[in-house]
């Protein structure tokens, strides 16, 4: 695969539309998409990374059955970095398995549900792409994936 310039915003509005159909369950998705710039990238790549954080912010939300069910995606451009920051309302991650969920075949969900390979792939996929994944979260009230890649 070859590097190539391109949106962001393509890859998430095109991974939203991958996930569609769970997105109709009721949840809301706000996007704050900002003025930034075409990122050099292997664009397959960074749409594994939205599918496989969009769809844990889903499973959350669903599987919690969270009252509010919001899906926030925000880009903005940050001195020579982009940052993405995916937000969902989920019932967030307790801070003991915090520092685990990145670990190949780390999961806490259902044998067959869960492959636990999701966000150890985001991490190797950002890390060959010179970025940083960081994760926040407030149990009960959500959690939030941060992503930054060089321009
Ligand atoms: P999988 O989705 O197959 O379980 P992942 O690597 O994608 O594997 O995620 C690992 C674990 O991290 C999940 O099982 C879940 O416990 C936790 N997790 C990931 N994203 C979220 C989220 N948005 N809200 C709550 N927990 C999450
Ligand atoms: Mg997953």
């Amino acid at each position: 695969a070859q590097m190539k310039e391109a949106s962001l915003h393509e890859g998430i509005d095109s991974t939203l539309l991958i996930l569609g159909s769970q997105l109709k369950q009721g949840i809301e998705v706000v996007k704050e998409y900002g003025d930034i710039p075409l990122i050099s990238c292997y664009p397959a790549q960074l749409n594994q990374v939205f599918v496989n954080l969009l769809a844990n912010a889903i499973d959350a939300m669903l599987g919690a059955n969270s009252e509010v069910k919001q899906l926030a995606i925000a880009t903005e451009a940050v001195e020579d970095r982009v940052r993405v920051t995916i937000r969902d309302t989920g019932p967030g991650i307790p801070p003991q398995i915090r520092e685990k969920i990145f670990d190949p075949f780390f999961t806490t969900k259902p044998v067959g549900k869960g492959t636990g390979l999701g966000l150890s792939i985001c991490y190797q996929i950002i890390q060959k792409h010179r970025g940083t994944i960081e994760v926040s979260s407030e149990e009960g009230r959500g959690s939030e994936f941060v992503i930054t890649l060089p321009v």
